[in-house]
């Protein structure tokens, strides 16, 4: 098939191929299109890759080129990039959805182990490192993926490291002593007379973080007020600083800590987290649109879903705990100290797998997990081999989401069921884009390492190259995350729209700040989370039964992030620990200790 048009003095014409994949790329691709774009001049002849049904990539694809000729077919160069879905094996998940109790093949391998651990994520790794350190070597992990990392793995293009998901880990406060001790053993941190030091090289370099709001760039998050129409300065000044202090207070007396079962839970708490944290910035009187926007934007940011989703608990916990509010003016408005990576926490997560590579499985999805007089059987899917495995274990560690743990059980308790109804899920999508060479720029401040535009769908974007020594600017990845809520529409469509739709619409947005990014940009791998994290929606937190799973003792336990009601490293690191010095403390006990 083939369809002309012209606009400008250019020229577009559309081929569209059958299960044709763009070179180099052998996966993901049921159908192609391929557009190629001409100058009249004839200089200009580039391709650009589609992925839908031929009819509907060609209406699309014409579409598409008609908006981009005015952006990019008479600039240097045209737009041309590859690309695909990447890092998620979706149909092996849903594999577990579709099996049917009882209708498992017998299995072709069994083996009997001591500890078997389900989920090779951070808190699935954390509790194998734990294990391992105090000697208890017959540990053995299993993932669905390829790799181990979960949420925290990493991905390359061009050579450069990227994130797959996770990205940074703030500094960690004082209750979250697992995680310092970790950064002490990694060397990225050590006490130099009472003090924690950082390792320079890991800290985030400046500048940090940057806001595009009315055609500039400015330096951190918040709308400035100068920014803002004159009208609505002098309340939003107010209101910021009327925000930060209900934060200041709020954090008094360990009310918020991480990780987030160190607080003592109160009866103010169960208030909070009756409610939206919409509803409770109402009731306070907040509501300035720049305000909203950032508070907003944060609770999009950490927890997959905004303001009007999660509980005003959630809310409060993501600045009281950590992050504090720093209106313009305050004394303490200094940037957060956070570690980052190319790879982001892929950078963690490998250093804690590579000590248990012999004993990490991966490409095997567990179906079920049943105790029985003998122990606890795992039945999985090895996805490499085609075939059932029995692996039968003393000890079971489930540290995969809550809602997978419900399916794996054959009798899960009625806390694990209550838990998994009320568990809510955000779908994300992580888009990694290979730019060939330096943005142009729009005035204000510098490309940093987090770059976030007012009030658009996305949340911004992540410089892969920040911590490179590198003095001058060039190619790069940047890294765009996408977040849409509970609403089961999203991960519907995040599952249905084909590559390319995604691709050009994060072109599109981020073309706001940067015109000549669909000239630059040469490759875009896109990750996509079904069930990414849970969002701490109004009544998850205060209920029992979440935190009956984590105190639950016994042949099988918990361990994953989801136990804390939201997912970041700090949460999920703290229940692989915590579940290992259980299973320590049952082995002395068994022992007489
Ligand atoms: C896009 C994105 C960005 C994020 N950014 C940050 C950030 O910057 N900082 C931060 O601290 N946190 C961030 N997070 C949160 C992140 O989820 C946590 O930091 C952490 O990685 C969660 O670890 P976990 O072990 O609890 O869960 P998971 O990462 O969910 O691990 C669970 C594991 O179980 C496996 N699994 C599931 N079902 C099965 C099965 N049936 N059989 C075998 N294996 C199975 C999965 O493949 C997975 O590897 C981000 C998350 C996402 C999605």
């Amino acid at each position: 098939m083939s369809r002309q048009a012209t606009n400008a003095g250019c020229s577009l014409a559309l081929e569209a191929h059958c299960g044709v994949a763009p070179p180099g790329r052998s996966h993901d691709y049921d159908s192609s299109a391929r557009l190629a774009l001409r100058c009249d001049n004839g200089a200009i002849n580039r391709h650009l890759w589609l992925d839908a049904t031929p009819v509907d990539a060609a209406r699309r694809a014409l579409l598409l080129a008609a908006a981009a000729v005015p952006l990019a077919a008479c600039s240097k160069r045209a737009t041309e990039y590859t690309g695909g879905w990447i890092g998620a094996q979706n149909e092996r998940g849903h594999r577990l959805r579709d099996t049917k109790s009882g209708s498992l093949p017998a299995p072709a391998v069994q083996r009997r182990v001591g500890v078997a651990i389900v989920g090779a994520g951070v808190a699935g790794l954390a509790c194998a490192r734990m294990l391992a350190k105090r000697g208890v070597d017959d540990v053995h992990l299993f993932d669905l993926e390829d790799a181990a990392g979960g949420n925290s793995r990493g991905h390359r293009i061009a050579g450069m490291a990227c994130p797959l998901g996770a990205h940074y880990l703030p500094l960690p406060g004082e209750h979250a002593t697992e995680v310092t001790q970790l950064l002490e053993e990694l060397g990225l941190r050590r006490t130099v007379n009472g003090q924690p030091v950082y390792n320079e090289q890991h800290l985030c370099h400046s500048p940090q973080e940057r806001l595009f709001i009315d055609g500039h760039w400015h330096d951190g998050l918040l709308p400035p007020i100068d920014a803002l129409p004159v009208a609505d300065r002098a309340t939003t000044l107010a209101q910021y600083r009327r925000f930060a202090q209900l934060v200041t207070d709020a954090s008094r007396g360990n009310a918020f800590t991480m990780p987030t079962w160190r607080s003592a839970w109160r009866a103010e708490h169960d208030v909070l987290d009756a409610q939206t944290f919409s509803q409770w910035l109402d009731s306070q009187q907040l509501t300035a649109t720049a305000l909203r926007w950032y508070l907003d934007y944060c609770c999009r940011d950490d927890y997959g879903g905004g303001a009007d989703e999660v509980s005003a608990w959630a809310g409060l916990h993501y600045f009281a705990s950590r992050h504090g509010f720093h209106a313009p003016g305050m004394t303490s408005d200094e940037r957060d100290g956070v570690l980052t990576w190319p790879e982001g926490n892929a950078w963690i997560a490998s250093r804690l797998a590579e000590p248990l590579q012999d004993r990490i499985n991966t490409s095997m999805v567990v179906l079920r997990v049943q105790e029985g007089r003998g122990g606890v059987d795992v039945d999985a899917w090895n996805a490499r081999e085609s075939r059932v495995e029995r692996w039968t274990a003393k000890q079971v560690v489930l540290a995969v989401p809550i809602f997978i743990a419900a399916r794996l059980l054959e009798s899960p308790s009625s806390a694990l069921t209550h838990a998994a109804s009320r568990m809510r899920y955000a779908p994300w999508m992580v888009a990694n884009m290979h730019i060939d060479e330096a943005l142009d720029d729009r005035p204000g401040a510098p490309l940093s390492w987090d770059n976030v535009l007012y009030g658009v769908e996305s949340l911004g974007y992540v410089d892969a190259m920040h911590q490179s020594m590198r003095p001058y600017p060039g190619p790069t990845v940047l890294s765009s995350y996408w977040a849409w809520g509970a609403a089961p529409a999203h991960r519907q469509s995040l599952l249905q729209q084909g590559w390319f739709t995604r691709a050009a619409r994060v072109v599109q947005e981020l073309s706001r700040a940067h015109p000549d990014l669909p000239s630059k940009v040469r490759q875009i791998d896109l990750m996509r989370y079904g069930h990414a994290m849970s969002i701490p929606v109004p009544g998850l937190r205060s209920r029992a039964s979440l935190r009956a799973l984590s105190q639950v003792r016994g042949r099988v336990m918990f361990a994953h992030s989801d136990l804390s009601a939201y997912s970041v490293f700090e949460e999920a690191y703290f229940h692989g620990v915590r579940v290992a010095r259980d299973i320590l403390d049952g082995e002395r006990r068994d022992r007489g200790g």
